[in-house]
């Protein structure tokens, strides 16, 4: 431990920043804008391995480079990656805040190089970086974020964060000239938790927008595009699943076909975009009439799937004449149109998820013999 001078770790610790900046910069060109925060985040790192740069060549630069610029562009970089894990959760940036502090800091530093003191500097530094950790940690917990990703940056800004409050009170006895490369065990420690947490929380956020585009990449995947709803693949999959529950344990489930009435006409004449507008209606009418169990799918064109679990089929006709008449009511200022709408349960001798959409398509068909806007079950 003591072969690490503070000196090496610093310079080492600004390497894997810019490292990180790199990595950070490249996610920020390639992926979604919908996935906020990574120009902070990128510009964090390559701020702090500037104050690395300067914080090492103390002794050889002038004190106004290594001490003050070198302190508040490292604050400048922290504050940054804070700043980006706000953007990132879409919570307002507390820009007011933290420029003041910074601004203070600024006023502070000029005064401890005016008359130098080490101790003094030392105080302010890891209070400011006590109280950034733990705000930063904060937000990370309040977003309730599970993971890997989450788990390594709060273990980070945790370590920091006690890091740098063990510095604060060591600092009141610390001593007035510089101490900064000193070999000091503790001293050591300091900066290399320093370095090491830097890195962890830096991959954090690289894990952390990985997992976020993955999330989106399964949204888009497994959603329609127009109306949120379940695409046919993945609304098949809910009910082979659920299908496969009620041969498990003996419970019900129900399944609507719906299909919107002479839908060419609405088109004809409000045109495809008026079309559209009912079906993304419709798809938000249906979606609050639902309870939270059940699963809402858009099979295609202007024809929907729901799937009820634990569902009767008396219950589910309930159901499915709720949503027929909120249809024909209509919202102001979207196109009428009404639904037709085939109700099946499931039956213990449902082998396979066919014969029951077999049996909700044939519902269905019989509601628009029937002179659609209505509903009709199949048992
Ligand atoms: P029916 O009562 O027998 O169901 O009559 P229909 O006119 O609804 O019959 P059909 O199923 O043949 O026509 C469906 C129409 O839905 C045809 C197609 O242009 C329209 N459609 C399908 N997908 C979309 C879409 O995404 N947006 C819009 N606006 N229209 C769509
Ligand atoms: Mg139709
Ligand atoms: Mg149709």
């Amino acid at each position: 431990m003591m072969n690490l001078d503070p000196r090496s770790i610093i310079l080492l610790s600004g390497l894997m920043a810019l490292v990180m900046s790199m990595v950070l910069f490249s996610l920020r060109r390639n992926y979604p804008s919908s996935i906020r925060g990574l120009t902070e985040w990128a510009l964090a790192p390559l701020l702090i391995f500037v104050s690395t740069l300067l914080f090492g060549a103390r002794g050889a630069i002038s004190d106004l480079l290594s001490i003050v610029a070198a302190n508040l562009i490292l604050l400048a970089g922290l504050v940054l990656l804070y700043f980006g894990s706000q953007r990132f959760f879409d919570q307002p940036k507390s820009t007011r805040l933290w420029g003041t502090l910074i601004f203070a800091a600024a006023a502070f530093m000029v005064w401890t190089y005016v008359e130098p003191h080490y101790g003094h500097r030392v105080l302010m530094m890891a209070f400011l970086m006590s109280l950034l950790s733990f705000s930063h940690l904060r937000l990370l917990l309040s977003r309730g974020a599970r993971g890997f990703a989450t788990y390594l940056t709060v273990a980070a800004l945790l370590i920091q964060t006690v890091a740098q409050a063990y510095r604060f009170f060591e600092a009141f006895s610390a001593p007035a000239d510089d101490a900064l490369l000193l070999l000091s065990l503790s001293q050591t420690v300091v900066v290399t938790t320093y370095a090491v947490c830097i890195l962890m929380v830096t991959i954090g956020t690289v894990l952390m927008a990985t997992d976020r585009l993955r999330t989106e990449f399964e949204h888009l995947a497994s959603h329609d595009s127009l109306t949120g709803a379940l695409t046919r693949r993945a609304m098949i999959e809910a009910c082979e699943q659920e299908l496969e529950r009620t041969k498990r344990r003996p419970r019900v489930m129900a399944l609507l076909m719906m299909d919107m009435d002479h839908f060419k006409a609405v088109n004809d004449a409000y045109g495809h975009p008026g079309g559209d507008r009912v079906l993304r209606g419709f798809a938000a009418r249906v979606t609050a009439l639902l309870r939270r169990p059940d699963r809402f799918g858009r099979f295609g064109g202007e024809e929907f799937v729901a799937l009820l679990p634990e569902t009767s089929l008396e219950e589910a006709e309930l159901v499915a004449e709720r949503i027929r008449a909120e249809t024909e009511r209509g919202e102001p200022g979207l196109p009428a149109c009404t639904v037709s709408i085939g109700v099946a349960g499931s039956r213990s001798d449902d082998a396979t998820l066919d014969s029951m959409l077999a049996r909700a398509d044939t519902a269905l068909y019989q509601a628009k013999a029937d002179g659609r806007n209505c509903v009709r079950t199949q048992n």
